[in-house]
């Protein structure tokens, strides 16, 4: 069983430019130069104000290329496969390394050629009400479910309903069901249970993604770098303080030997 410390995970949460900036130094290290010898893949939820976050991303990373002189080049560097995904979760046995070979495949300059995936998913984290699990988006008054594919299947669950009649929430709803079972997941007050789920639901994808990444690094001969974690989506009305926030949990690279190790971040 693995519980989530709230403290923990709040304090360990970065904010965008601060992803930029330990992004932009495993490209230094690694000679990883966006528009180049890379194709990011930004696997993330379907849910948009996720996405918003991916655009601040893209936002952020253009300090480090002061020779943006015009929107070509822009376009060049901000060229992002995007894998929207129910939860931001690469579902073992359903999503496999072919998914991923498109991007592999379109890296302009092949030599040295690198993909880099950013895989977040996502809670909702209201501030007002310190509730996990919901949170106040653009334009509404009041909070509501995020991430709202993993929320609508947990509550499903507790309640014995129907499973979902799409396949892909439908596929999720068993991933999520059995990550309750796996890690005996309690309802809690506050969200902390879907706190629970959703960084357990993450966690679990990770031995699948990584033998699927193996498997497309060997074949395909690119070296992958891997950053993954949770995106804490809090309310969009706050000021600066509250802004949306990223757990990383995962940084590695598979080499096209399919061996992986450890990203070396800079400090
Ligand atoms: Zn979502």
């Amino acid at each position: 069983m693995e519980q989530v410390s709230v403290d923990s995970f709040i304090k360990n949460a970065i904010d965008i430019p601060q992803l930029c900036k330990i992004i932009n130094g495993i490209m230094e290290r690694y000679k990883i130069y966006l528009g180049v010898n890379v194709v990011v893949v930004v696997i993330n939820c379907l849910d948009e104000q996720c996405t918003t976050v991916i655009d601040n991303i893209k936002y952020g990373m253009r300090m480090y290329y002061p020779e943006i002189s015009n929107n070509d080049t822009l376009i060049k560097i901000e060229m992002f496969y995007n894998m929207r995904l129910f939860g931001g979760l690469f579902l073992p046995h359903i999503k496999t390394y072919e998914s991923l070979m498109p991007a592999a495949h379109h890296v302009p300059v092949k030599e040295d050629d690198k993909l880099m995936i950013l895989n977040l998913s996502h809670i909702g984290y209201d501030a007002n009400t310190k509730e996990f699990g919901a949170f106040i988006r653009y334009g509404h008054n009041s909070s509501t479910a995020a991430c709202g594919a993993i929320t609508s299947c947990y509550d499903q669950i507790l309640k014995g309903m129907k499973m979902p009649s799409d396949s892909d929430l439908r596929a999720l709803s068993r991933y999520i069901k059995k990550t309750i079972s796996t890690h005996n997941i309690e309802p809690k007050p506050l969200g902390y249970d879907l706190l629970d789920v959703t960084v357990n639901a993450y966690k679990d994808q990770i031995p699948w993604m990584k033998k699927q990444l193996r498997k497309l690094a060997q074949k395909d001969e690119i070296d992958i770098i891997y950053i993954g974690g949770i995106e804490i989506d809090t309310n969009k009305e706050s000021d600066s303080d509250t802004n949306d926030k990223i757990v990383l949990m995962d940084t590695f690279i598979v080499n096209q030997n399919g061996n992986i190790i450890a990203a070396i971040l800079n400090e």
